[in-house]
């Protein structure tokens, strides 16, 4: 990972970018792993995403204590974001996002899978993780640790985890492929729910081995993310 300012910048970029597609609305938050102390993790203190800017972004703690003092307004669920780097070493960064589309997948039981090759990082069937079975009447917001830490068995060694009622918690190797993972995961739902309209509920999933199958372009996108330079223009990003 690059050095503190650039992922500071990436973030607050990341946060814009979710707004601008649509998987946040007023809601909804981007973090990122420290990149110089797996420990840590930065996220923006409570604002809209797609008003964040550098300096709103502050350190915590994976128990999501900030490591500074600071009085500026905090988000309830970031223990979303913390509970899910300690149970996962291999991930950089966590989406939590209210997308419209993922959530009839939240209360009825049919699968969220994948359906687009483009979807094929969101890994297979995401499980969806219902607050209620152990945690009784809440809000619904994840608020504690106790929370964020069974969220994050939910997920698994997953990529997205649904939240009943709510929205979906998403865990990539990068900010990039955080951010991407939430895109497709969102589109993935809008598709499956048109499919499932017009097919009467019979639709061709992804097979298992083209989810794993390695990625046929990946020494070619060396040092290039086209779809990450695409999200960046079309939210009005140049870093
Ligand atoms: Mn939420």
């Amino acid at each position: 990972m690059g050095n503190l300012t650039d992922i500071v910048r990436e973030l607050a970029a990341a946060n814009r970018i979710l707004a601008h597609e649509g998987v946040v609305d007023a809601y909804g938050h981007i973090s990122v792993r420290h990149p110089d102390d797996p420990k840590k993790y930065l996220l923006s203190v409570s604002r809209s995403p797609e008003l964040v800017e550098p300096e709103d972004i502050m350190e915590f703690h994976l128990d999501s204590n900030p490591v500074k003092d600071d009085t500026r307004p905090k988000y309830v669920e970031r223990p979303i974001h913390g509970s899910i780097f300690e149970a996962r070493p291999d991930i950089n960064s966590v989406v939590h996002n209210h997308a419209y589309d993922v959530i009839p997948f939240t209360i009825t039981d049919v699968p969220l899978r994948p359906i687009l090759h483009s979807a094929r990082r969101m890994k297979d069937v995401a499980p969806v993780w219902d607050i209620h079975d152990k945690f009784g009447d809440t809000d619904l917001l994840v608020s504690s640790n106790d929370h964020g830490r069974d969220l994050a068995a939910a997920l698994g060694d997953g990529r997205v985890v649904l939240m009943r009622g709510h929205g979906c918690a998403v865990a990539g190797t990068s900010i990039a492929d955080a951010v991407q993972t939430s895109v497709y995961a969102m589109v993935n739902a809008r598709i499956l729910l048109q499919a499932l309209m017009i097919g009467g509920g019979k639709v061709k999933y992804l097979h298992a081995g083209e989810i794993t199958a390695p990625a046929s372009r990946r020494d070619q996108l060396k040092g290039q993310n086209r779809a990450w330079e695409t999200l960046l223009s079309r939210a009005g990003i140049s870093l």
